[in-house]
């Protein structure tokens, strides 16, 4: 008798929050293609990525949105969140307005999905050292109070972009599993 082998599928959807400019499309094209823009304007539409990942020796897709600019209107729609199972909450270590922000962005988070969304901080620009307006310190208690994974990233200079994702990606598997 034939053997049938049904192969698990996951896919997992992951929301990329946080003020304007801070990063976020940025952060994405350069985890999805390696991909960075100097001067990069908001998309027209909503837009994700969908990526795959080896976890434990399966194949998760990760579909990845971004924001189409409508952060600027401090109007992210609940469709965005529908269904998210992941969440970066992205500010500017160079601007502490955006860390500042963070709280609003958090509270529209738990209002649209529930607690088990894996969340993680993070810290994007840390190449602008010298124009830093956030410490590390900071951002690690932040995410301490919350319960947050905490990173910092560049995309810029690629550093923790890749771990960023799939820190919350793997997180997902995990809370799933
Ligand atoms: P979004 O509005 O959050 O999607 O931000 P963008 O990805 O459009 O980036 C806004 C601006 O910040 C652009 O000019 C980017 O080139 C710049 N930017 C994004 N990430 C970095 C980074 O890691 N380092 C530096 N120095 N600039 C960045
Ligand atoms: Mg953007």
């Amino acid at each position: 008798e034939e053997e049938v082998v049904v192969e698990e599928e996951y896919l997992f959807k992951v929301v990329i929050i946080g003020d304007s400019a801070v990063g976020k499309s940025n952060l994405l094209s350069r985890y999805a293609r390696n991909e960075f823009n100097l001067h990069s304007k908001a998309t027209i539409g909503v837009e994700f990525q969908t990526q795959s990942v080896d976890v434990d020796g399966k194949e998760v897709k990760a579909q990845i949105w971004d924001t189409a600019g409508q952060e600027r209107f401090r109007a992210v729609t609940s469709a965005y969140y529908r269904g998210a199972l992941g969440a970066l909450l992205v500010y500017d270590i160079s601007r502490c307005s955006t860390f500042d922000s963070i709280a609003r962005w958090l509270d529209e988070l738990n209002t649209h999905s529930d607690t088990t969304v894996a969340r993680m901080l993070v810290g994007n620009k840390c190449d602008l050292e010298t124009l830093r307006e956030v410490s590390v310190e900071e951002g690690k208690a932040l995410a301490e109070a919350e319960g947050l994974f905490f990173i910092e990233t560049s995309a810029l200079d690629s550093t923790n972009v890749k771990t960023a994702f799939e820190i919350v990606i793997k997180e997902i598997y995990n809370n799933i599993s």
